[in-house]
């Protein structure tokens, strides 16, 4: 591996026979989490292609003309042509993997791939989700001496890391930008010395011999494991959600508001998450319809007086959407009035869903006891029916998910298993 400044840029990059750069940058955590998998294909393919990185801040121009905007970003080049995708955020070996088909053949790779040694690491505990449940019981089981490991299949944080303004966490007088809230808990944890192996694969986890197979060769076994791996947004499971889903459909008002600015929206649901980020999408968007399948919103009061005064705002109670269509720009909404059985289109630039929560389990098997919803149940120390199996967070089965249920929940389950272990 190689690492080589703005000036040598053509010799090593445009005039080499393929390559792989990777832009980054100092305090980036998903530039830390990219290195050691950078390191180790480099290591599997380094002598047919060459792997180079760029200090984006001290090549500013470089990248720039490259219409590198973040780190890391990892581009593509064979014979000096760029092909493949442009990665960014927080890059999975196995992206990298799939790009180096635009430099190499298929058989090489797969040949190379499968000449890697698996590897085995030990740990005492390993915690499954970087959430707030999770970096919270990471933290508390460094704090312990517990030698822990933290795996998330994205880069930490969770779904705090979407929200844009978290005012109900303790400590902080003013709200705090979600991102940074999981931020600083996510480096507390790292630099408490957790492992932590973050945007990462996961092939199987097998429960009853606690293992956990990460990026196809290596094998993590834990004397514990917590699982935490939160809740992802309940898909409607309706004609044109998956065709459109990132494409006129969104589920996480923090990364796409923006892109409504002075544009019309649907949003389909009537909770705390639906009508607080319609408050925030009224922010961009000149026009927003709420489609609820009640008669009144579940929000909490305070919520709902804001968006009955949002002069932006409109409702559509007792209405269900039923399909999803494009045409040209717009995107039609199939609404069904549910007292009436009538139908109409309505036509909005894009669609906000917050439809509800459902746990992710479904990496752990049908033998963890969950409650009729798929939420895993544990006892009051967040012990699973699984020997050293805990669950902490909203994966768990309760009533109330909040950043402090979530850390309290992590809390237990960390010192319970550091008694255990003890
Ligand atoms: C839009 C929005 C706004 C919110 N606002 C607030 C608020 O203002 N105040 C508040 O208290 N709460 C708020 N919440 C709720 C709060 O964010 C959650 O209760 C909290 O994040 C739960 O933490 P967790 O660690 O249990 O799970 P999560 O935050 O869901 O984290 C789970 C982690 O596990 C990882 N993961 C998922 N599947 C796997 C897998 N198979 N393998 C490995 N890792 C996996 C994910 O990548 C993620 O990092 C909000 C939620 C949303 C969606």
């Amino acid at each position: 591996m190689q690492e080589i400044t703005a000036t040598e840029f053509d010799k090593e990059v445009l005039n080499a026979e393929c390559a792989v750069v990777d832009f980054y940058s100092t305090e980036c955590p998903p530039c830390e989490a990219l290195a050691p998998k950078f390191e180790s294909l480099n290591n599997l393919f380094g002598h047919r292609v060459k792997f180079i990185k760029i200090f984006r801040q001290q090549n500013r121009s470089l990248a720039e003309k490259l219409g590198v905007k973040s780190s890391p970003t990892v581009l593509f080049y064979n014979k000096g042509q760029r092909v493949g995708e442009v990665l960014t955020g927080g890059i999975k070996k196995s992206e990298i993997i799939k790009n180096l088909q635009h430099l190499l053949p298929e058989e090489e790779i797969t040949k190379q791939l499968s000449s890697q040694q698996p590897t085995v690491s030990l740990f005492d505990a390993a915690v499954i989700g970087g959430g707030p449940a999770g970096l919270t019981a990471a933290l508390y089981l460094c704090q312990a001496k517990v030698k822990t490991v933290l795996i998330d299949i994205a880069l930490p944080g969770g779904q705090v890391s979407t929200t844009h303004q978290v005012s109900n966490y303790p400590g902080f007088i003013e709200p705090q930008h979600g991102y940074m809230l999981s931020h600083q808990m996510s480096e507390q944890t790292k630099l408490c010395g957790t492992t932590y192996k973050v945007a990462v694969d996961i092939a199987r986890v097998d429960l009853n011999k606690k293992t956990i197979i990460i990026d196809d060769y290596e094998t993590v076994k834990a004397k514990k494991i917590i699982i935490a791996t939160g809740a992802s947004p309940r898909l409607l499971d309706i004609p044109g959600e998956k065709k459109y889903k990132g494409h006129g459909i969104s589920y996480c008002a923090t990364c796409d508001a923006k892109y409504f600015h002075d544009k019309e929206v649907v949003i389909i649901g009537g909770g705390n998450t639906a009508i607080e980020e319609a408050d925030f999408i009224s922010r961009f968007a000149s026009k927003i319809t709420i489609v609820h399948q009640l008669d009144k919103l579940t929000a909490n009061k305070t919520a709902q007086e804001k968006a009955f005064t949002n002069p932006k705002i409109s409702f559509l109670f007792e209405s269900e959407p039923r399909a999803f269509e494009k045409s040209g720009d717009r995107m039609l909404t199939t609404v069904e009035n549910l007292k009436t059985g009538s139908r109409q289109i309505i036509s909005s630039d894009g669609i906000f869903i917050f439809a509800g929560m459902k746990a992710n389990t479904q990496l752990f098997g049908n033998e963890l006891k969950t409650d009729p919803w798929g939420y895993i149940i544990t006892d009051e120390d967040m012990r699973t029916n699984m020997d050293g199996i805990f669950a902490a967070g909203d994966v768990r089965s309760k009533k109330y998910r909040q950043i402090t249920t979530a850390v309290a929940d992590g809390t237990i389950a960390a010192i319970a298993v550091a008694k255990e272990l003890d």
